[in-house]
């Protein structure tokens, strides 16, 4: 194995799915939908393969596909977007991490990382040559803490990879939170890449706000969604970048070398999911805080009061309130207790402040959801 992918363990959420596989235990582990997006949209990917929609798009996406994502980060956001320059389609958000860590980072940079953070940005910041900084989002609350950000900044910094609404802690940054990132951004001059891939899916009112619409930002962010959560078709992996078309160009003369280019028929079904079904997401919030509130009630009423999430669909425990302080620990050990499957978040840190928080799903169905704390009150 190569150096650049060395010490990097493999992915937790294919080892949890596959331990839930094994064991036949309820998955509130891996986040994927136990049910699919919006048929009209279902219905669009086969007519475009029927149509033959099926050789090679542009690299940067079709461009039906870069309007509607210009449309939508206007609807949504009210940013406005050349989708001839501003928008470039990725194979998902991850390809969208990885080709803008491999087009910004240089060997030895360093790039500042929300703690927990997801899998992916740990590794590819490693394989891009870069090395991390992580800014703690600290329990029991998760916020942001300005001066820790501050204080992580040094002359090498160059990036700063933030997500929000955040996995998987379930935080959404507030104004004022992403106010004071701003505030470090321009002070340092940094560049950032901020993934929003549950801009849609907040609750009680929260409101995501992109870093891109905050004074002085528009020139440094490179904002990654994708179509996977917001939608419920995670397993499409079409996202795109937004952004000003410096940086979007950057991240295409990595992508061009990754992909070339994404899937073509399933973009224009993605076109259509964007425009047609936008309203859709904002349903599966509703639908989502629902179950979050059923994760959340029966988890507290199993021992394991949960860190109710703002935005996502997962919910964090502190899992030493019940002896455990190794997360990893309890989730190996958990199909065999209760017939569940969880997320360990220790693998997301450096610092031993995740050691003992685990990650629960509420994407699944109520009865599912419902079922998976059953077992975990039963549970000794
Ligand atoms: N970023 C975050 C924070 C995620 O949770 C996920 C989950 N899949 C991704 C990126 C990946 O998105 P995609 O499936 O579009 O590649
Ligand atoms: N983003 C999802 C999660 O956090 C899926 C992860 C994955 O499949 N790599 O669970």
């Amino acid at each position: 194995l190569a150096q650049r992918l060395q010490g990097i363990p493999p992915t937790v959420f294919t080892q949890m799915s596959a331990l839930a596989q094994r064991t036949g235990a309820v998955n509130l582990g891996q986040g994927f939908p136990d049910e699919d997006g919006p048929a009209s949209v279902l219905e669009r990917a086969a007519a475009a393969l029927r149509e033959g929609r099926n050789q090679y798009a542009p690299g940067t996406g079709v461009p039906e596909l870069r309007e509607a994502v210009a449309r939508h980060q206007q609807r949504h956001h009210g940013i406005d977007l050349d989708p001839a320059t501003e928008v470039c389609v990725t194979t998902g958000a991850t390809e969208g991490v990885a080709a803008a860590l491999l087009a910004l980072v240089d060997p030895g940079d360093e790039v500042l990382l929300l703690e927990p953070w997801y899998d992916s940005y740990a590794a590819m910041v490693q394989v891009a040559g870069g090395v991390r900084r992580g800014v703690t989002l600290r329990a029991p609350d998760f916020r942001l803490d300005a001066a820790a950000l501050e204080a992580a900044v040094t002359p090498r910094t160059r990036l700063l990879l933030l997500n929000t609404p955040h996995n998987p802690t379930g935080t959404v940054l507030t104004r004022a939170e992403l106010e004071a990132v701003a505030e470090v951004v321009r002070r340092h001059a940094l560049l950032v890449v901020t993934d929003e891939v549950y801009e849609h899916l907040v609750f009680d009112g929260h409101r995501h706000v992109p870093l891109a619409t905050l004074p002085g930002m528009r020139e440094r962010v490179l904002t990654l969604s994708s179509v996977g959560k917001s939608w419920s078709l995670t397993g499409w992996k079409v996202g795109w970048a937004t952004g000003p078309a410096h940086l979007v160009s950057a991240l295409l003369a990595a992508k061009q070398w990754l992909t070339f280019t994404s899937g073509a028929p399933l973009q224009p079904a993605v076109a259509h999911a964007l425009d047609a079904e936008w309203e859709w997401p904002r349903r599966l919030a509703v639908d989502l805080q629902r179950r979050r509130d059923l994760l959340c009630e029966g988890l507290a009423a199993a021992g394991l009061e949960p860190r109710v999430p703002e935005g996502t669909y997962f919910a964090t425990t502190d899992v030493s309130h019940l002896g455990w302080d190794d997360g990893l620990a309890f989730c190996l050990a958990l199909p065999e207790r209760a017939g569940v499957v969880a997320i360990p978040t220790q693998g997301f840190h450096d610092s031993p402040a995740g050691d003992h928080l685990v990650r629960w799903a509420f994407c699944k169905t109520d009865a599912v959801v419902t079922e998976g704390v059953r077992r975990l009150a039963a549970a000794e």
